[in-house]
């Protein structure tokens, strides 16, 4: 079986097992019968009307879907090659068993990259990270469309990658975000250039260990070309670098905050600068943009922006096109977004910091808070943060399942700072959260809602979060 391009005559020998049928699934599937797979098997443990509705479109053209309970317990005895959803974790029945017998397991971006057009390939500006993809993946996406090239963000965030390698108008550069997941069973990939981060505690039920995360997201280096692009303020992302098997003449690039040395971005003055991608660092470097091109300017939205040059950098964007991207760009909601000031204090929405370590950078991004936190802490502990913040907090407003892990933390390294544990979990909690907050913070401070923790338990997703705050903020004014 010859798989290695859309081109090769092996797709429609190969016998194909599709595990999870969601957007990721559905697109394997789809983009696996139009490069001409004959032997499809789509398999899910879920059952209902939307998945089966999409299931006659593929079984029309050929597929088999199988869906309900027990479904994916057993891996079919005739298969090929596994193609896995990210949200299905290495020690399920069937990945475990499609492992004991050899059989290859790809995600959907070991897909998409065979399936690239041989004759139209696009290079994959590609980054990853615990906290900051979307936005940085953004800022990417705009510099390169600034500098007048067709573009599109795609992979953890936007578009499903496949449909972005099929589309039949190519594109002249994709930019790539990804996840660990979907790293973990990618191999083939070559980035023209990658970008790690940063790398703290998260989702490490599903990969087993912190080590076995980090050396997932270490794979994106694998292969790389152009630029390997690294937080100098986080050794790990550096120690990825190390440990990868790049292409001959492909450069190690740090960005920093700090005073770049020798080939990195960073920033002097008031200005970010680059002194990797042009001829005469070894004296001097180019300004890029300023510092106020960047909203918000917070130091990790600003660590953000300068990973996003050193790529766009890489793959040859002008300093004006870097400088016109950051200044027409804004965060997705619910990403330090700025609610109202009332009464002299302001209020931030933060709800996508569903976990420790971007809650800690939003918060050292003012310097007297008053902090709401709390939902499902995941596993995560709050030592490390509440040690750096300490200094900042007015108070702290408590909610949520794990509100007790925070409390504790606190207690141990803060325990001066006043907090309250608000007990209610139903629609009307975060009004008493709001107000709470809002007693406790004195003129020219910042409310700000950074939970560290995941929403589910209170909520139905970090967005609904931030609007339960957001209204809560509204009625305050009122
Ligand atoms: P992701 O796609 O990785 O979840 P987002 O861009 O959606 O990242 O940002 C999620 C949250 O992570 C933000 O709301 C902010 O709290 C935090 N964050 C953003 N960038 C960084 C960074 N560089 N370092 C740490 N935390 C960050």
């Amino acid at each position: 079986m010859s798989l290695e391009t859309r081109t090769d005559d092996g797709w429609a020998t190969t016998r194909f097992v599709v595990l999870g049928f969601g957007t990721a699934g559905y697109a394997c599937a789809d983009s696996l019968i139009q490069a001409g797979a004959e032997h499809l098997v789509v398999l899910d443990d879920r059952d209902n009307e939307a998945l089966r509705e999409k299931a006659v479109i593929l079984e029309t053209l050929g597929a088999t879907i199988t869906l309900g309970p027990g479904s994916t317990a057993e891996l079919p005895k005739d298969v090929d090659v596994v193609v896995t959803s990210p949200g299905v974790p290495p020690h399920a029945p069937l990945l475990a068993q499609a492992a004991e017998r050899d059989v290859p397991i790809w995600s959907e971006i070991e897909l998409a990259w065979r399936l690239r057009d041989p004759a139209n390939a696009a290079p994959w500006l590609c980054l990853t990270g615990t906290n900051g993809k979307t936005t940085t993946v953004q800022m990417l996406t705009a510099m390169l469309r600034a500098a007048g090239l067709r573009t599109v963000a795609a992979g953890n965030v936007g578009l499903p990658l496949l449909e972005a390698v099929m589309d039949p108008e190519p594109y002249d550069v994709i930019a790539v975000e990804l996840s660990s997941q979907q790293l973990h069973y990618t191999y083939s990939m070559s980035a023209h250039s990658a970008a790690v981060l940063n790398v703290a505690s998260d989702h490490v039920d599903w990969h087993g260990s912190l080590d076995a995360y980090a050396k997932a997201k270490g794979r994106i280096y694998e292969n790389c070309q152009i630029a390997c692009v690294y937080n100098v303020a986080d050794k790990a992302t550096e120690q990825l670098v190390m440990d990868a098997d790049v292409i001959e003449g492909c450069r190690a690039i740090g960005f920093t905050l700090g005073t770049p040395g020798l080939s990195m971005v960073g920033i002097v003055d008031d200005l970010l600068v680059d002194r990797a991608f042009i001829e005469q660092r070894a004296t001097s470097a180019l300004e890029l943009a300023m510092i106020s091109d960047v909203t918000p300017a917070a130091p990790h939205n600003i660590a953000n922006a300068l990973a996003a040059a050193a790529l766009a950098r890489a793959f040859g964007v002008p300093a004006t096109a870097v400088r016109d991207g950051l200044r027409g760009f804004r965060p997705d909601k619910h990403r330090i977004a700025q609610v109202a000031e009332v009464a002299g204090v302001n209020y931030v929405d933060d709800s996508k910091a569903t976990n420790p370590h971007a809650a800690q950078a939003s918060l050292l991004a003012y310097e007297h808070v008053v902090w709401i936190a709390g939902g499902q802490a995941k596993g995560a502990t709050f030592d490390e943060l509440v040690i750096a913040a300490r200094e900042r907090l007015r108070a702290v407003v408590l909610m949520g399942q794990d509100k007790q892990v925070i409390a504790e933390a606190l207690e141990r390294h803060a325990p001066d700072v006043p907090r309250i544990v608000v007990e209610a979990t139903d629609t009307g909690a975060m009004q008493i959260v709001v107000g709470e907050a809002a007693k406790l913070a004195q003129v020219g401070d910042t409310v700000l809602l950074a939970p560290g923790c995941a929403s589910w338990d209170m909520f139905a997703n970090y967005g609904a979060r931030g609007d339960a705050f957001t209204e809560a903020v509204r009625a305050l004014g009122n």
